[in-house]
Formats: structure tokens, C-alpha cells, sequence
């Protein structure tokens, strides 16, 4: 069947390449110049490997799709750590740990019970936290709270802890050990030798994938194949039909030094009320400094509405209440109604998705419709 994905980016990739390997003929199509979706990657004017739209640090436990991916270039052990700029200029850990807690109140916690019996009388008890507010002060009382959670919220969703879902901040863990891995959980944690961009060159290098850049998806193209995988904003495709699904999006702002930033870790997080959340120092990633000869290249965060960055969507907005998610359900039953689409990854789902769960999501979808297929 001649089959047409939408995006180039991890969704659009995965589906791509399973359905040529079933021996469909699959058109990729993709709006921006680039394959890789936000996950794309280059070498920058000082010889630095930047990802365009933000670090992509890649983690999970999923051993399939850790095979998947391997198939398709060189990857090395990668261990994200990150610090937060307090607003003395001192760095501490994050996520909270041991350390954190004993920089931010100049105690000497020596072990995990210490910092459980410090925690119990700072936290502020909830029965059933209904926000991210009521779910942090619960664990860690306001202190911290406001600390490392209010201010990067309000920069990062332009809401106040109270109005955010939970699970927005439960994705970050408080540890009360010494643990300083950003994702202590995750058995594989790697990055790409050659970078992302390599990655995705060698996924769509098959002779029955053809790639269009540069190319709008509209609707007169489906009478062409006989499916369609979408990654597009599901609410843009349906013309907004059921009410708009907000994003938030972020402006990246360059700066190149002479000389390499003393940094125990390549990220940053700020927790003033300035208008950056973090800065990446892209050389500190390993595979991240190709040349030797020029400057060092960093990256600064500013988050801001789609609408204020040429409509570029990056995370799905969740509110306590879940009112976009009620709008993307209507959207999804529309969707439901299409017999010959499928829409696909984050902004197809509207959901905040990393690139291993895309992965995953979409090698089972392609895999579920081929066996719809054959019966
Ligand atoms: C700032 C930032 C940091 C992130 N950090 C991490 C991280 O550290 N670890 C991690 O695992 N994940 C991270 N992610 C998430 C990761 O980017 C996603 O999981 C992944 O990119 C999702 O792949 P996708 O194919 O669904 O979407 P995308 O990568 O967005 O690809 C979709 C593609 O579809 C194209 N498209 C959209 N509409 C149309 C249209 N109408 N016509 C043609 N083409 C269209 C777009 O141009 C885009 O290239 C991060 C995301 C962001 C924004």
C-alpha cells in the first residue's frame, strides 16, 4: 500500500520505518526543512553539537526500544545531572536530595532518615492533594517548594503551582539520599554518538521510505494512499473545531565563551523570577564538541506561549481541571470516525510525551494496524 506519515520526528520515524519494513511504500512528509522532529540536532558555528529544539536527554527502562534505536547508530552511557543557580549564586543538586536540603538550610542532615525526620515536620499534610501545590507541600512543605517549584512554574506554564496538575511536578522526584542522577530510575540513559539528526538518517535509509521536506500536509494529498500516519496538531486538522489545544513553546537565546564554564553538570535550572528557566552548556554532553578550535556554545531557555513563537508547540498544557484534555477527547473521537487516519505522537495525542514512550507508542500502533492488515 502507498502509505503517507506526517513528521519526521520520532512518531513519524518509527511508524516509517516498521510499515516499509512490512514492505509498504511509505511517503514521509515534513513541514520544517529537517528530518528529526524536535529532537534534530547540528554542529553549530564553534564546532558543538546543539539539539535546535532543546537537550534531549534519552532515558528509560524499555529494553525494546533501547534495541530499536541501537540498530540505528552508535549510542554511549550518558548520566543526566543537573544543578539549581540559588539566588546567592550558591549551586545545589536537583532534583532535591540530601545535599539540596542541607545547602538551602545550612543543616548537616548526615543520612536518609535525617532528611525524612526533617522533611515530616516541614511537610504540610494533605489527604488527597487535588494540585501541584497541595501534592509538593505535602512532601516538602513551602520552603522548597517555592524555592525550586513556584518560580520555574509560573516561567515555565505562566500558572501558579495551584492551578497545575500533579503529575506536571511528580515527574521530578525529591530523594532523600545522596542519589543526583535527573533520572535515577531509568536502567539506560544514552546518547547518541553521532547525534540524533545520524539517528534518524539511518532509520529512514530504506529503499521503500521517500522524503518529502519543506512540505505542508493538506488534505487533497490522502487521495494518494491508502493511509495516513499523523503527527500533525490534531486540533489544526480538524480547524479547531472543538476549541483550541494550547502549548506551551520556548525561544532559545545563544551565547558562545571564550573559554569552557567551570559546571559540575551541562544544565543549569534557574530559580529566580527572571524571564530564562535553564541554560545548557552544550560541550559538557559527551559527543558534544567536534571541533577543538573555536568557542563553547550555550543555550538559555525562555518559555512563552505557541502563539508568541511562530506557532511552534512543544508541551501540552495540563491544568488541575484537565479542560484540554476534555477538548483533545472530543477531538479524538472525531478522530475515531476517520477510517483511513491515525494520528500519532505528541502533538497528534496531545500529550507530553519523551522520545522513548513516542517510540514505543508508535512501533506497537504500526505493529497493532499491520496486523489489522492481514486479517
Ligand atoms: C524543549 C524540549 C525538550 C525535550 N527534552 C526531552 C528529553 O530530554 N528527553 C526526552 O525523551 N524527550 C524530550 N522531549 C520530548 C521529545 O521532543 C518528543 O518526545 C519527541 O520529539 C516527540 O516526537 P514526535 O514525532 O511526536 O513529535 P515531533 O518531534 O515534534 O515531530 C513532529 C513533526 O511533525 C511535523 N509537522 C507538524 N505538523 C505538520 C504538518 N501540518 N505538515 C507537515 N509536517 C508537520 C513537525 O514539523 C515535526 O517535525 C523534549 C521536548 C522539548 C520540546
Amino acid at each position: 500500500m502507498n502509505l503517507l506519515v506526517v513528521g519526521a520526528g520520532f512518531a513519524g520515524a518509527s511508524y516509517a520505518r516498521t510499515l516499509a519494513e512490512a514492505g509498504h511504500k511509505v511517503t514521509v512528509i515534513d513541514s520544517r526543512s529537517h528530518i528529526g522532529g524536535n529532537a534534530y540536532d547540528e554542529i553549530d558555528q564553534n564546532g558543538n553539537r546543539v539539539h535546535r529544539y532543546g537537550p534531549h536527554l534519552f532515558h528509560t527502562n524499555n529494553e525494546e526500544v533501547v534495541k530499536w534505536v541501537r540498530q540505528f547508530g552508535e549510542w554511549t552511557q550518558y548520566e543526566h545531572r543537573v544543578e539549581a543557580l540559588l539566588k546567592d549564586g550558591r549551586l545545589a543538586p536537583l532534583p532535591v536530595n540530601r545535599t539540596t536540603i542541607n545547602t538551602v538550610f545550612g543543616e548537616a542532615l548526615a543520612n536518609e532518615q535525617e532528611v525524612d525526620k526533617f522533611l515530616q515536620h516541614l511537610a504540610i499534610p494533605c489527604d488527597s492533594p487535588g494540585n501541584a501545590a497541595e501534592y509538593l507541600y505535602s512532601k516538602i512543605g513551602s520552603t522548597l517548594t517555592d524555592l525550586f517549584f513556584r518560580p520555574y512554574t509560573k516561567k515555565m506554564w505562566l500558572m501558579d503551582l495551584e492551578q497545575v496538575d500533579i503529575s506536571v511536578v511528580s515527574r521530578v522526584q525529591i530523594r532523600h539520599d545522596d542519589e543526583d542522577r535527573y533520572f535515577p530510575n531509568d536502567k539506560f540513559q544514552i546518547m547518541p554518538v553521532k547525534g540524533y539528526t545520524s539517528v534518524f538518517e539511518n532509520i529512514f535509509d530504506h529503499d521503500n521510505i521517500k522524503i518529502i521536506l519543506n512540505q505542508q500536509f493538506n488534505k487533497s494529498m490522502l487521495i494518494d494512499y491508502g493511509h495516513c500516519f499523523n503527527s500533525m496538531p490534531i486540533d489544526v486538522y480538524f480547524d479547531f473545531e472543538m476549541g483550541e489545544l494550547p502549548y506551551r513553546s520556548i525561544k532559545f537565546h545563544h551565547r558562545s565563551l571564550v573559554t569552557a564554564a567551570d559546571w559540575n553538570s551541562s544544565v543549569i535550572n534557574f530559580t529566580d523570577d527572571g524571564k530564562f528557566t535553564r541554560e545548557t552548556a552544550w560541550y559538557l554532553l559527551p559527543h558534544h564538541r567536534e571541533s577543538r578550535s573555536a568557542g563553547y556554545s550555550h543555550t538559555l531557555e525562555e518559555p512563552c506561549d505557541y502563539k508568541d513563537n511562530a506557532f511552534e508547540r512543544y508541551y501540552p498544557v495540563k491544568t488541575a481541571d484537565m479542560r484540554f484534555q476534555k477538548i483533545y477527547k472530543k477531538y479524538a473521537e472525531l478522530a475515531e470516525k476517520l477510517p483511513n487516519m491515525n494520528f500519532i505522537g505528541r502533538c497528534g495525542t496531545y500529550q507530553y510525551l519523551d522520545m522513548h514512550q513516542v517510540i514505543n507508542q508508535s512501533l506497537i500502533g504500526a505493529k497493532k494496524w499491520l496486523s489489522n492488515q492481514a486479517q
